[in-house]
């Protein structure tokens, strides 16, 4: 540590931020947190993807606390000075440097902490590296509140998903990963590009895992009751073409920019809002499947509780047989796991 951060150390750790109450007051009558009380969210791990989810959820104005951890105190430290700039635009009002048993107490932990995917390597390949962060990340947490949602983002995200569900000793439905709805949402862009008409309209998605074995589910895609398949220009060749496009097009950015962050940063914080307000919106996230052995993507209702209800969507046998493959992969990487001493 610098002498700068050292001296900030020692006035405190925590930077705590007032905000005016009348502010405050005015927002979001409905959010079952705040008038409560106030919503916590933790992010742990505060690289690229933490801080830009950080800042995202800052600006979304649904929570009033937000606390940052990471194993590096001066980069938390930097982020927190840094986010606590933002406040005067936003509803959050205490941005903190938290410890694990800070984050453990909060409404929603965020994990964001591992390496990063280097340009042509696979997802899968970060396992080893990140099961041993995410173990002990969640050690350290629990007991976890019993009533927190963490929400997976650190990759290979249905591989975490699985060690978080089994480490932190909370019920399935409260522990998920992002999933496939990175993926789903580029698939939504581009095929809004194609066809001109809102992403927010087209009801697409790509299921499985989040990553290579992923796969679009085009038997029921469909916009305002309409099968994809039937709009002009949309050949089979086209859709496998799109599917590919949104496949390839995170490590497209990492080639890039060496990272991704806007992107799962903005799914992030939809997730965070439809659980703090209840929404009971419909998102691809990884969960468990009991009859498929792993957690992969499917769509489900995202509520204060979580995961309140997982939905089975129609494939045809073309997808069901990507959907088994898909699980086959994780399987086989689980089996790997198992012989780790984290897992
Ligand atoms: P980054 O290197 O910028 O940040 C990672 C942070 O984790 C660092 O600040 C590091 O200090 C911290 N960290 C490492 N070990 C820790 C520990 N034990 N406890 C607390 N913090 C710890 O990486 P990034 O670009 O922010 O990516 C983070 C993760 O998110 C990666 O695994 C990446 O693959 C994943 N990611 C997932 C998606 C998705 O769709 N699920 C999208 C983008 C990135």
């Amino acid at each position: 540590m610098n002498k700068f951060m050292l001296a900030l150390a020692s006035m405190s750790l925590i930077v705590f931020v007032e905000h005016a109450v009348s502010r405050k007051a005015s927002c979001h009558e409905s959010c079952r947190y705040i008038n409560s009380g106030h919503a916590r969210i933790a992010v742990i791990g505060v690289g690229a993807v933490g801080a830009t989810t950080a800042f995202c959820i800052m600006m979304r104005n649904i929570t009033s606390e937000l606390i940052l951890v990471d194993v590096s105190q001066e980069r938390t430290m930097g982020q927190v000075y840094d986010l606590s700039d933002a406040i005067p635009a936003c509803s959050t009002s205490r941005v903190t440097v938290g410890t694990f048993k800070d984050a453990s107490l909060a409404d929603i932990i965020i994990i964001t902490a591992g390496a990063g995917r280097k340009p042509g390597q696979s997802r899968l390949e970060l396992i080893n590296i990140n099961q041993k962060i995410i173990a002990d990340i969640i050690n350290q947490m629990v007991p976890i509140n019993p009533k927190a949602v963490i929400i997976m983002i650190s990759n290979p995200v249905d591989i975490m998903t699985l060690c978080a569900q089994k480490l932190a000793n909370l019920p399935l439905n409260q522990v998920f990963g992002s999933g496939t709805y990175l993926d789903t949402q580029r698939l939504r862009g581009l095929i809004s590009e194609k066809l001109g008409i809102s992403q927010h309209s087209i009801d697409a998605y790509i299921l499985g895992e989040h990553g290579d074995s992923q796969f679009a589910v085009w038997s029921s895609a469909q916009i305002a009751g309409t099968p994809l398949k039937d709009f002009c220009g949309m050949c089979p060749e086209e859709l496998d073409r799109l599917a590919y496009a949104a496949k390839q097009k995170g490590l497209d950015i990492i080639t890039l920019k060496t990272a991704t962050c806007y992107g799962i940063a903005s799914c992030v914080a939809d997730l965070c809002e439809s659980i703090l307000f209840n929404q009971k919106r419909v998102f691809p996230i990884s969960c468990f499947h009991e009859e498929l052995g792993v957690c992969l993507s499917m769509p489900a209702v995202i509520g204060e509780n979580g995961i309140e209800q997982v939905l089975s969507v129609p494939l045809d046998e073309k997808e069901k047989a990507k959907l088994e493959n898909s699980a086959k992969q994780l399987r086989d990487v689980l089996a790997e796991c198992l012989s780790s001493p984290v897992m």
